[in-house]
């Protein structure tokens, strides 16, 4: 279930059908502003919404006033074990302070937290990790590790109620996806309060990656989760930034920049794409608006599945062609499709977001495309296609029979057996996911 309750990190909204927040970690030593600031500056520019700093020391504590200052973006002050260092960060301006209320000294510690934090107007990200869970817990962990994060989780919030403190979001954190998903969906039916996702300690790159895109992008795709952090060992905290993006913006959660679109590549390849792929990318990151590319590996399909596509490609060995919206441009040496596929796209800008078409181009490109085209050529596409024509075939035959056999009325909305119905109404990403059916 979507948050009902919205809380505010400096400007940014969290929660209660907001967009859902992109954040990362510095992974400098907070205190070294010079360092620190560089690198808040560069996730900011690669997206990052709210960005969250290590308060271990006093010093740290002590930079944050400098770096709220400077920060073009919301601070979260991340501290752990010492509820000192929380006040002297809320003292300091931070945004939001994040703590778990287990590992922090105890509620007495945590109240005094949350007085300040109540009268400074400053959020609290509270929560939960796999990791350090209370020990009367521990005997619960061992036979159901989900249940026992949501108890935890459960209990965190039930104390900052009994603070009657309620500017806070929850965080629950494992390095198991499958109990991330499972823990999530349990907490998000029991409580109001924005919630925070994340693999924790997910891994490399690659891995990292993939096990976040899966956890999250589940949660996510069910309308819960409200700001995402993605974990990775890198210290290149950026690139947890586009990984967010990526999986948002796969989600049509949100749009940012242009959407590339690829083929996957086979047998019948004519031409160097991977590094035509690569290029195309690397240079629409200077781009802002939500436009689709695509880059097709030949034209045996035609324009084929990126038919939709903004602006395209697609090769062949000596020749290719610059495609918009179905439509031939022109076509072009196989060696210069990047840049012109680039000179369209900022003409295209140029001209107010219009496509200029010049006739004679474009008809030679069709004529191109006729000769080069093989419309009986069983391409990955339509196989694709084929694939999804014979199971929607399957599947209203399905109907058809179902509705022969089973009398009617028996099986009642929301019953046994019936899917349950998605309250679009209700969800942040109404209309702007795919349906479950
Ligand atoms: S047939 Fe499809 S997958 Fe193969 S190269 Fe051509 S466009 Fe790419």
């Amino acid at each position: 279930m979507a948050s009902q309750r919205q809380i505010l990190v400096g400007m940014v909204p969290v929660g209660g059908g907001a967009p859902v927040a992109v954040q990362t970690m510095t992974k400098t030593e907070t205190a070294n502003l010079q360092a620190t600031m560089e690198q808040i500056r560069t996730v900011a520019e690669a997206g990052a919404d709210i960005v969250r700093v290590a308060v271990p020391r006093e010093q740290d504590a002590e930079a944050l006033k400098t770096i709220v200052a400077q920060s073009p973006i919301p601070i979260i002050a991340d501290i752990h074990f010492n509820h000192t260092l929380a006040l002297k960060a809320i003292e300091a301006g931070a945004h939001c302070v994040r703590l778990n209320p287990g590992n922090i000294g105890g509620p007495e510690k945590v109240a005094e937290v949350t007085a300040l934090a109540e009268r400074h107007g400053t959020p609290l990200r509270v929560g939960v990790n796999s990791g350090s869970l209370p020990k009367h817990l521990r005997d619960l962990e061992y036979e159901n590790p989900v249940e026992a994060l949501v108890t935890a989780a459960i209990e965190t919030v039930e104390l900052m109620e009994r603070l009657d403190f309620r500017n806070f979001k929850v965080s629950m954190k494992s390095t198991s996806v499958p109990n991330t998903i499972a823990s999530n969906r349990m907490l998000s039916e029991r409580i109001p309060y924005p919630l925070h996702l994340g693999v924790t300690e997910a891994g490399t790159k690659w891995s990292g990656s993939l096990k976040s895109a899966v956890g999250l992008g589940t949660l996510l795709a069910d309308g819960i989760g409200d700001t995402i952090r993605i974990s990775l060992s890198t210290f290149h905290a950026e690139e947890e930034v586009k990984v967010a993006w990526e999986i948002l913006k796969a989600l049509k959660l949100r749009e940012k920049g242009p959407v590339l679109i690829a083929c996957p590549t086979c047998g019948r390849l004519q031409f160097d794409m991977d590094s035509v792929v690569a290029e195309v990318e690397q240079r629409l990151e200077a781009y802002e608006d939500p436009i689709e590319v695509s880059v097709l590996g030949c034209a045996v399909n035609g324009i084929g599945e990126a038919r939709h596509a903004d602006f395209g490609i697609t090769g062949a060995k000596d020749m290719g062609m610059i495609y918009s919206k179905g439509e031939p441009l022109k076509k072009v040496p196989t060696g210069q499709l990047v840049e012109e596929l680039f000179k369209e796209i900022d003409r295209y800008y140029a001209a107010g977001k219009t496509v200029e078409r010049d006739e004679l181009a474009a008809a030679e490109a069709r004529a191109w495309l006729a000769e080069n085209e093989d419309d009986t050529a069983m391409t990955p596409e339509r196989i694709a296609a084929l694939e999804a024509a014979a199971a929607e075939n399957d599947e209203l035959a399905g109907d058809v029979l179902e509705s022969m056999l089973e009398p009617a009325g028996a099986v009642e909305a929301g019953g046994n057996g019936s899917a349950v119905a998605l309250d679009e109404a209700v969800s942040p990403v109404a209309g702007r996911r795919f349906s479950r059916g």
